[in-house]
């Protein structure tokens, strides 16, 4: 179904290798210009980030940052400490300083929890982002909980609890909305999570995705992190890098119980982040700024709910529920997601996330981010020729030889 000429092929088989070279994760647009630059990539629809948001903190950081010359500061300056940055966040969230553990990333947060607090067994919900299975120290045994195909991966709660009052682990991990297919658990469920399963030492909730997801019309923001006061073995995890379109500043925190974070910290993580990370936490606890991203993440969602209605429209793919900002699409009638994915890289330019890597999913499939609105409208424009063997007219003074 999907055809490639022979000089798709050569590209294809160096994408390969590429890939293998990158593990578990893809590589980045950078690696693919240096290594690759006969692809010329147009859209990257395999991060996931609100182009919007992005747009907004450069204008943010070109006013406040770039045309002043404060940005010599913020390079030949060491940024404030761990705890000056959480003070900071602090106030904003509402929640106690003493509970929040600056990460440079989401990644370093998970690492550091997982290494430190996990000791004998760790309950993995999969498909998943891998980090969480492959953080694991040497001893500490993984149970995986299998989402159900039939019901389109999402998480059923009653069963879930069942699960890990069977297995009895000591951490157990709740990425909310999941990565890689956008399922949701409401906030009452997760509520209902947190009050049956006190016994277990760590819950890990990861909020990375948690701005595109809402429970009224109003798109209004959800999360559970001020109940970490309550519920002391609850831990969030919030990556900054999605929601916002900033993943090159690497920044993200933690809120969990204070013993946890004075654990961290006495044994390292002083000035983990960095100048423009302590930037971006001043922007993102501004009134002003928090109200400009409030309309961003709303526009994006809406045009991301329509994206997704679009995509539904498309024949021989099956799309996934979702709540996040991207979704998990099945390839039907043979599709293989390989060849998917090299052809709409070499032959549109467009980059998407292969899921052949995933554990826990049955079938072909990729991951498809939403981007900005004319991206979308070409993303569709090219699966559906892409599909169909059927170059759009316009498209094809655009491919790339
Ligand atoms: C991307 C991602 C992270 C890592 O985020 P960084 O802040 O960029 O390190 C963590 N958790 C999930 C579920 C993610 O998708």
């Amino acid at each position: 179904m999907i055809n490639f000429t022979s000089s798709e092929l050569k590209i294809a088989k160096k994408l390969e290798l590429l890939k293998a070279q990158a593990g578990s994760h893809s590589p980045s647009i950078i690696t693919f210009k240096q290594k690759l630059p006969e692809i010329k990539i147009k859209v990257d629809a395999c991060f996931l980030s609100n182009p919007y948001a992005t747009d907004l903190f450069i204008e943010y950081f070109d006013k406040e940052i770039l045309r002043n010359g404060k940005i010599r500061e913020l390079l030949e300056c060491y940024p404030s400490q761990n705890s000056v940055i959480a003070e900071t966040l602090g106030a904003f969230l509402n929640i106690n300083p003493l509970n929040i553990f600056i990460g440079n990333g989401a990644i370093e947060i998970i690492q550091a929890v997982i290494h430190n607090f996990t000791i004998r067994k760790i309950m993995i919900n999969i498909p998943t982002f891998s980090s969480y299975y492959e953080y694991v120290k040497a001893g500490v045994e993984v149970v995986y909980n299998n989402l159900d195909k039939g019901n389109s991966y999402d998480l059923d709660v009653r069963e879930y609890i069942d699960s890990v009052k069977l297995h009895r682990p000591d951490t157990i991990v709740l990425i909310n909305p999941n990565n890689p297919n956008g399922g949701y658990t409401r906030i009452a469920d997760v509520q209902m999570i947190l009050e049956e399963l006190c016994f277990v030492t760590n819950i890990i909730i990861d909020e990375s995705f948690i701005h595109f997801a809402y429970e009224n019309e109003a798109f209004q923001l959800v999360s559970l992190s001020h109940l970490v006061e309550k519920y002391p073995n609850l831990i969030v995890i919030k990556s900054m890098s999605k929601d916002f379109g900033v993943a090159g500043i690497r920044a993200g925190y933690g809120i969990m119980n204070a013993k946890y974070v004075e654990q961290l910290l006495s044994n390292g993580y002083l000035w983990n982040s960095n100048g423009l990370a302590e930037y971006f936490f001043r922007l993102y606890t501004d009134k002003d700024f928090a109200l400009k991203y409030d309309r961003v993440r709303i526009r994006y969602i809406v045009e991301t709910l329509e994206f997704i209605e679009q995509l539904k429209e498309l024949p021989h793919i099956k799309v996934y529920p979702s709540m996040a900002n991207f979704v998990l699409i099945e390839l039907k009638d043979g599709m293989k997601s390989a060849d998917f994915v090299s052809k709409l890289l070499i032959s549109y330019g467009i980059y998407i996330r292969t899921c052949d890597d995933k554990i826990g999913l049955q079938g072909e499939f990729i991951r498809l981010a939403s981007r900005s609105k004319a991206e979308n409208e070409y993303i569709i424009a090219s699966i559906s020729a892409c599909i169909l063997e059927k170059p759009v007219s316009y498209l094809v003074n655009e491919t790339v030889d």
